[in-house]
């Protein structure tokens, strides 16, 4: 059976992630979640590798122990890497400046959402979220980016930010601050406003 997931449900399953995790964050102040702790709580591994040799996943979750293909960029070529079930590969590209911060906290959270959301799907079928069919991809991928974007930027903490932020900013500069405070990208934050009609 495929699962649809409302925006309304990825809300509640992000609150539910992040209560979880620590009770006072979902309705506390604004700030960047830790998405690297949630990661480790849920009791998985991040991995830095790069993942191919033009940086086109950014990041993959391991559903089954086994080996996935990374590129060694000293030897250049592409080489088998063993990892564990419960590992997020993210591509190591993502680390190397400051300005990917948005992008690399962005895809940690989707690929936790792939293991929240589809890890009774994929484990044990031998293939990982990266790797699928493509109409079955577009609403998984869909799915895993709702819920990313919900936890990194939980509504009553964005709500929050943007009445103490909006006074005497242009929609330009809120979109700015508020990816500041929740260290997404600028794209990230101005969908997620958009979407719920602030902007
Ligand atoms: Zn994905």
């Amino acid at each position: 059976m495929r699962k649809y997931y409302t925006e309304q449900t990825m809300e509640s399953i992000a609150r539910r992630v992040l209560d979880a995790y620590d009770e006072r964050l979902y309705r506390g102040q604004p700030r960047a979640i830790p998405i690297e702790d949630l990661i480790e709580r849920h009791g998985l591994t991040l991995e830095f590798q790069y993942l191919r040799k033009n940086g086109r996943i950014l990041g993959k979750t391991v559903f089954d122990t086994g080996l996935e293909a990374v590129y060694d960029m000293e030897l250049g070529e592409y080489t088998l890497f063993p990892v564990k079930a419960g590992t997020i590969l993210i591509d190591a590209s993502l680390c190397e400046e400051e300005t990917s911060t948005g992008r690399l906290r962005f895809t940690e959270a989707h690929e936790l959402s792939h293991w929240i959301l589809h890890k009774g799907l994929y484990t044990g079928t031998g293939e990982s979220a990266a790797l699928q069919p493509a109409v079955r991809e577009t609403s998984m991928e869909i799915q895993a980016n709702m819920l990313g974007s919900a936890l990194l930027m939980p509504m009553p903490m964005v709500k929050r930010c943007f009445y103490q932020m909006r006074s005497g900013r242009d929609n330009q500069a809120i979109v700015q601050a508020m990816s500041e405070v929740f260290q997404v990208s600028r794209q990230a934050m101005r969908i997620r406003l958009t979407n719920h009609h602030l902007l």
